[in-house]
């Protein structure tokens, strides 16, 4: 045990010291390519660096662990924001070496070691580098969520879903206003991650790109990104859900629309009911907007 705790420490050292060393020589925005080969930050062709001659065996891990990975940029754009980044998982043609690149990864979440992000700059051709913390891994989505955080947060604080729920948080006004996939788009991880499921909650929709993190107590009155108070809707459903056509009914966990707006046919709502979810959204969040919709105008 205190060989591989020895390993695991001197892997952490390892990687404070290339981050150093990128800083030194520049970094860590705008670099090169061959800079993060000559340091090893990243190499190869793939999405993922592992560098199993300095990692296998860290921890115990026989797949080595992830060091470095590539963001290309352009298609997946939404994927990055301020704080952290979505980072898919690899579907190549080589699906052996996609699931050690996979495990290498979880094994950096486990070990808690950083990984570098480099952000391909299509214009420049150089890459952004950022050191960044694997939050969380989710199979179904097929995707890790990365941190920036100096440190590691608290992730115990995060993933503890019997942890008091909180309805409402000040927000900033700039919070408010900006764009919604600006502003936060981890939020559709966790709330993804909490439901467990890839679809609207209303009808059939399972293109992840159509599907949107729905605030139930909205951000405009200081709505957490708690993923408790959230839903996962296709886009007509949420701006239905915003527009107050829609509203479930606390308890019951009924879908409920007004007689004077249109039907649930007309609205193509194929699932009148969240009940049958294996996770639910909190009752608190729920009963808030349930009052609103009630005396709505
Ligand atoms: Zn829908």
């Amino acid at each position: 045990m205190a060989n591989r705790l020895e390993t695991l420490e001197g892997e952490r050292e390892r990687r404070e010291e290339l981050w150093m060393k990128l800083i030194e020589a520049g970094g860590p925005s705008s670099v090169s390519a061959a800079l993060l080969n000559e340091l090893k930050l990243f190499y190869g062709g793939r999405g993922i660096w592992v560098d199993k001659a300095k990692t296998q065996n860290v921890g115990g891990s026989r797949d080595g662990v992830t060091v470095g990975l590539l963001h290309s940029g352009a298609i997946y754009e939404d994927d990055l924001f301020e704080d952290g980044a979505i980072y898919h998982y690899p579907t190549t043609e080589v699906p052996g070496r996609d699931a050690s690149e996979i495990a290498a990864t979880k094994a950096a979440q486990e070990f808690a070691l950083p990984v570098f992000l480099s952000i391909l700059n299509r214009s420049t051709g150089l890459r952004d580098v950022k050191r960044a913390w694997v939050e969380s891994s989710e199979d179904a989505l097929k995707q890790f969520k990365l941190t920036y955080a100096e440190r590691r947060q608290d992730q115990e604080y995060k993933q503890d879903s019997r942890r008091d729920f909180v309805v409402t948080a000040p927000r900033t006004k700039e919070e408010k206003t900006t764009n919604r996939s600006k502003r936060h788009p981890g939020f559709k991880f966790d709330v993804l991650r909490h439901y467990g499921d890839v679809s609207c909650c209303l009808c059939d929709v399972r293109a992840l790109r159509l599907l949107d993190a729905a605030h139930i107590v909205d951000v405009q009155h200081n709505g957490t990104d708690d993923p408790r108070n959230g839903l996962i809707l296709c886009a007509n459903h949420h701006r239905a859900y915003d527009a107050q056509m829609i509203a479930i009914e606390p308890g019951s966990y009924h879908l409920k629309c007004d007689p004077k707006q249109p039907s649930f046919d007309e609205l193509g709502i194929t699932k009148t009911s969240i009940a049958s979810l294996s996770a639910k959204p909190h009752d608190d969040a729920l009963f808030w907007r349930w009052e609103r919709w009630k005396h709505k105008g």
